[in-house]
């Protein structure tokens, strides 16, 4: 199978331009997506993160913001000229605000969500289709081909981590899926360190790892104030050193 190309604005994605997608795991209030906005986008970040409708495992943790957040998000990324990344969970929520995403996300719970692949299918927006954390090559694939077969080809893949018996990190990141999947669909692939890891310290080294193997971006999750963040802020990066990881990484990134 050819690599295919996907025009998202002016990049390309699956050329040898990686992209490198950072925000929040979640946007918590409008200050906060600005500030992370701002400091990303003077370092050259082009891909703005932040959950809205967020996939939380316990049904006490905070949900995100909803519709509240998609506007701040919206504002941020027009803002400093962003394109924004953030996940629907629903088919009702795709309906409703699937035209407000430029690059919509499919959560690693929700790869197996058919009846919403289905309807990702019939547009004509980049999908970003996380790895289910159980999920073979082959689901994963096949999940890809649910969208894909509605009509709609522009799909990005993203590794972030599977679960097996080891416990020392969140999850175990499948650094073979990279050059397997791309292989097996021809479609760009992109890792996600932070949600593998699950800790601050070793995303630098995994998202080096992951644009060695071919990866054909990373996106990683920034706070400014990580021990006050309302989720994930154990594995998001400190907005204050991004510069640092940004520099540690640039060369990989082909830039
Ligand atoms: C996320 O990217 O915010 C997220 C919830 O990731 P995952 O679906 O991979 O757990
Ligand atoms: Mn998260």
């Amino acid at each position: 199978m050819g690599n295919k190309i996907i025009n998202i604005g002016d990049v390309k994605v699956g050329t040898g331009e990686k992209i490198l997608i950072a925000g929040p795991c979640a946007v918590e209030s409008k200050e906060q997506i600005f500030e992370v906005a701002k400091t990303l986008s003077r370092s050259g970040v082009k891909f703005l993160r932040g959950g809205v409708f967020k996939p939380r495992t316990s049904p006490h943790s905070f949900q995100g913001l909803g519709e509240e957040g998609l506007l701040y998000l919206n504002e941020a990324a027009k803002m400093y000229g962003m394109i924004t990344v953030s996940e629907i969970m629903s088919t009702e929520e795709l309906k409703k605000h699937g035209n407000d995403i430029d690059v919509i996300q499919v959560g690693a719970r929700n790869m197996y969500n058919y009846s919403l692949l289905r309807e990702l299918g019939k547009l004509d927006k980049p999908i970003l289709l996380k790895r289910g954390f159980s999920a073979t090559y082959q689901e994963w694939a096949l999940a890809a081909e649910y969208i894909i077969k509605g009509g709609n080809d522009r799909v990005i893949l993203c590794e972030r981590g599977i679960r097996t018996f080891e416990r020392g990190l969140r999850f175990t990141l499948d650094i073979s899926a990279v050059p397997y999947m791309k292989k097996l669909t021809g479609l760009p692939v992109i890792v996600d360190p932070s949600h593998a890891a699950g800790e601050r310290w070793v995303i630098p080294s995994l998202s080096k790892a992951a644009l060695a193997v071919g990866a054909d971006g990373v996106m990683v999750e920034v706070h400014p104030s990580p021990e006050n963040a309302l989720s994930d802020g154990k594995q998001s990066l400190v907005l204050n050193d991004f510069d640092n990881f940004y520099s540690d990484i640039k060369g990989l990134l082909g830039e």
